[in-house]
C-alpha cells in the first residue's frame, strides 16, 4: 500500500506546487482570489519571492525566476516583458505583472500530471502475461486441490477421519496457490518505475515504450534543437547585390516572425538586437524542412534552404561560390525578394555539451547512432564528426525523416527517435519509441512515447537503462512468484507425507502472504537505485 501511494504521492505533489491564492489586478486595487478561479486575460501581481500561481505571460516588469520543479533546470531564467511563466515556479527578485493565458488542465502542471496518471494506467505487455498466469494458477489450484481431496479421500484415505485429512490438503492447496503475488508483481514495479523516472525529469507516457527501450539497438537524434541548443545566433549577412545587409535582415525577419522554427527566432532576435525595423508581413505561408514566404511591403519575400528556393523557381546557380564564407559548422539560409536572391545569413548553433557524451555512452551500451537533419550536407557532416556519429543523413525533409527510420527498422533494427520538432512527430510516431526533447514542440512531445523534461539528451541514455533495470525486476518478480508454487503446491498436496511432512493450511497462508510480500519488497528496491550515466 505505502508503495503504491508513494506513487500517487508524486502527483500529490505537484498539486502542491500550485499556490491557492493570486493576487488579480482590478483596475486600480489588487484583490486576493483563489487561483482556481482565475480566467484567461486576468491580470496578476507576482511579488518577489513568491510562487507563480498559474501559466501566463509577462505584461510588465523583470525578474529572474527558479523553473527546476518544471524544467529541471537548476539556474534561474531572467524573464522580461513578452516572456511566459509557468504556474508553480518561483519569483525571485521582481516584482511582474502577469496576463493569464492558461488554465485549468491546459496548465503545464496539469499536463505533466496527467501524463504520469497516464503512465501508471498504461499496463507493460509483460502485465497481460501475468495476468494469463494468474488465471491459469487459479485453474491449476482449483484442480489440484479437488485431485488432493479425491486421492486422499478415496485412493489413500488417512487416520480416523479421512475426509477432514483430505479436506485439509486440499485447502493448503488452495491457499498456497492463491495468486497474490503474480497480480501485484508487475503493478508494483510499474508504479515506482514511472515515479523513479519522473524524479530524473523523463515523464514515460507509455510503459510499453518502456519495456521496448531495453532493447533498442538504435538511436536516432534529430540535429537542430537536440543534439545542438536550437538556438540560432546571426554572424553574418552576405549581400548579393544592392540591398543593404541591414535591409536584408529586416526583410527576412519580418517573415520569420510568424515562423516557429528556432532559425526563424534567431534571425528575428538578432533584427531586435540591432533595433531595425520589422515591417509587417501579409500571406506568410511556412513550408516545414525548407523554408517560409510572405509579403512583406508588397514585395515576395522568401526565407529558405537551396531546396526551397530552386522549388519556388529561383535559379541560385550564380551565386554558388558565395557560400566559401560559410564556414562548416555554420548554418546558412537564403533569402530572395520577388524571385531574386538578395541575400545570404550565416547562422551558428552550439552543440549541446551532453551530445558527445550521449553518443559515446550509447556505444559503450552496442547501441548505434544516427543523426538526422533538414539542414545542409555539409554542417551536417561536421557535427556528426565531432559527435563520433557513426552515421548520418541530410538534407532530410520531414515526410522523408519517416522513411529513414523505416528504411532502420526494415533492417531489423529496434529503433528510438529523438526528436523535438514539428518536422519529427511523424518520424517519433513511426520509431518503436518515440523521445521528445521537453522544450519542443507541443505535437512533438504529443507524438512520443517518452518525454525528457530537461532537455538532457543523456536523459535518453539513463532512460534506456531504467528500462532495462525495470525489465530485470518484473521478470525477477515473475519467476518467484511463479515458481514458488511450483515447490509449494506438490508440499500442500501431499506429495512429501509419507517422509511425514505435511503443510498446515495456517502455514500455507503464511507462505502465501510471505511471497507477496517479497515481491513488493523486491520491487521497492528499484527506488533505491541511481540511474548514473
Ligand atoms: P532539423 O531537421 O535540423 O531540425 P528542419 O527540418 O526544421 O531542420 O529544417 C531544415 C532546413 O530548412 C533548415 O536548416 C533551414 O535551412 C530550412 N528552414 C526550415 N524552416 C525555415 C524557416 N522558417 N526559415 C528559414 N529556413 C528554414
Ligand atoms: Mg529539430
Amino acid at each position: 500500500m505505502r508503495a503504491v501511494r508513494g506513487a500517487t504521492g508524486a502527483l500529490a505533489e505537484l498539486a502542491k506546487l500550485i499556490p491557492p491564492t493570486a493576487h488579480l489586478i482590478k483596475g486600480k486595487e489588487i484583490v486576493e482570489v483563489g487561483t482556481e478561479t482565475l480566467k484567461k486575460g486576468d491580470r496578476i501581481l507576482v511579488r518577489p519571492g513568491e510562487k507563480i500561481p498559474i501559466d501566463g505571460k509577462v505584461i510588465e516588469g523583470e525578474s529572474s525566476i527558479n523553473e527546476s520543479m518544471v524544467t529541471g533546470e537548476s539556474r534561474p531564467v531572467s524573464k522580461k516583458a513578452g516572456e511566459s511563466v509557468i504556474g508553480g515556479t518561483i519569483n525571485n527578485d521582481g516584482s511582474l505583472t502577469v496576463e493569464v493565458t492558461k488554465t485549468g488542465e491546459e496548465t503545464a502542471i496539469s499536463q505533466i500530471m496527467e501524463l504520469i496518471r497516464q503512465a501508471q494506467e498504461s499496463k507493460p505487455p509483460v502485465q497481460k502475461l501475468a495476468d494469463r498466469a494468474a488465471g491459469w494458477l487459479t485453474y491449476t489450484a482449483l484442480s489440484v486441490g479437488i485431485i488432493t481431496f479425491f486421492y486422499w479421500f478415496f485412493l489413500n484415505p488417512q487416520g480416523t477421519f479421512p475426509a477432514i485429512f483430505a479436506g485439509t490438503l486440499a485447502i493448503s492447496v488452495i491457499v498456497i496457490a492463491c495468486p497474490h503475488a503474480l497480480g501485484l508483481a508487475i503493478p508494483t514495479v510499474t508504479t515506482i518505475t514511472t515515479t523513479l523516472a519522473a524524479k530524473n525529469g523523463i515523464l514515460i507516457r507509455n510503459m510499453k515504450a518502456a519495456e521496448i527501450a531495453r532493447k533498442l539497438n538504435y538511436v536516432v537524434f534529430d540535429k537542430t534543437g537536440t543534439l545542438t541548443e536550437g538556438r540560432f545566433g546571426v554572424t553574418k549577412v552576405v549581400k548579393l547585390n544592392k540591398i543593404a545587409e541591414d535591409a536584408i535582415l529586416s526583410l527576412a525577419s519580418a517573415v520569420e516572425t510568424q515562423s516557429q522554427h528556432s532559425i526563424a527566432q534567431g534571425i528575428v532576435q538578432s533584427a531586435k538586437d540591432k533595433k531595425l525595423k520589422i515591417p509587417n508581413v501579409r500571406n506568410f505561408k511556412s513550408f516545414p524542412g525548407k523554408g517560409a514566404k510572405g509579403i512583406v511591403s508588397g514585395n515576395e519575400i522568401l526565407v529558405g534552404n537551396e531546396v526551397f528556393l530552386t522549388e519556388q523557381g529561383l535559379n541560385i546557380k550564380e551565386f554558388e561560390q558565395r557560400i566559401n564564407e560559410v564556414s562548416a559548422d555554420q548554418t546558412y539560409i537564403w533569402v530572395a525578394q520577388d524571385k531574386k536572391a538578395i541575400g545570404i545569413i550565416i547562422l551558428e548553433d552550439v552543440i549541446r555539451i551532453e551530445s558527445s557524451k550521449v553518443i559515446k555512452a550509447l556505444a559503450d551500451m552496442g547501441i548505434k547512432s544516427a543523426m538526422l537533419t533538414g539542414d545542409n550536407e555539409q554542417i551536417a557532416k561536421t557535427v556528426a564528426k565531432k559527435l563520433g556519429v557513426n552515421v548520418y543523413f541530410a538534407q532530410v525533409l520531414p515526410e522523408d525523416k519517416v522513411n529513414k527510420i523505416k528504411e532502420l527498422q526494415d533492417k531489423g533494427n529496434i529503433v528510438a527517435m529523438v526528436g523535438d520538432g514539428v518536422n519529427d512527430a511523424a518520424s517519433l510516431t513511426q520509431a518503436h519509441v518515440g523521445i521528445a526533447i521537453g522544450a519542443g514542440t507541443d505535437v512533438a512531445v504529443e507524438s512520443a512515447e517518452i518525454v525528457l523534461v530537461k532537455n538532457d539528451p543523456l536523459d535518453v541514455v539513463k532512460a534506456i537503462k531504467l528500462s532495462q533495470k525495470t525489465n530485470t525486476k518484473m521478470k525477477q518478480n515473475l519467476a518467484w512468484a511463479a515458481g514458488y508454487n511450483v515447490l509449494a503446491i506438490p508440499i500442500a498436496a501431499g506429495l512429501l507425507y509419507p517422509y511425514g511432512i505435511l503443510l498446515r493450511p495456517e502455514w500455507a497462508a503464511l507462505l502465501m502472504a510471505a511471497s507477496s510480500v517479497i515481491v513488493v519488497a523486491n520491487a521497492l528496491l528499484l527506488k533505491k537505485e541511481e540511474l548514473i550515466v
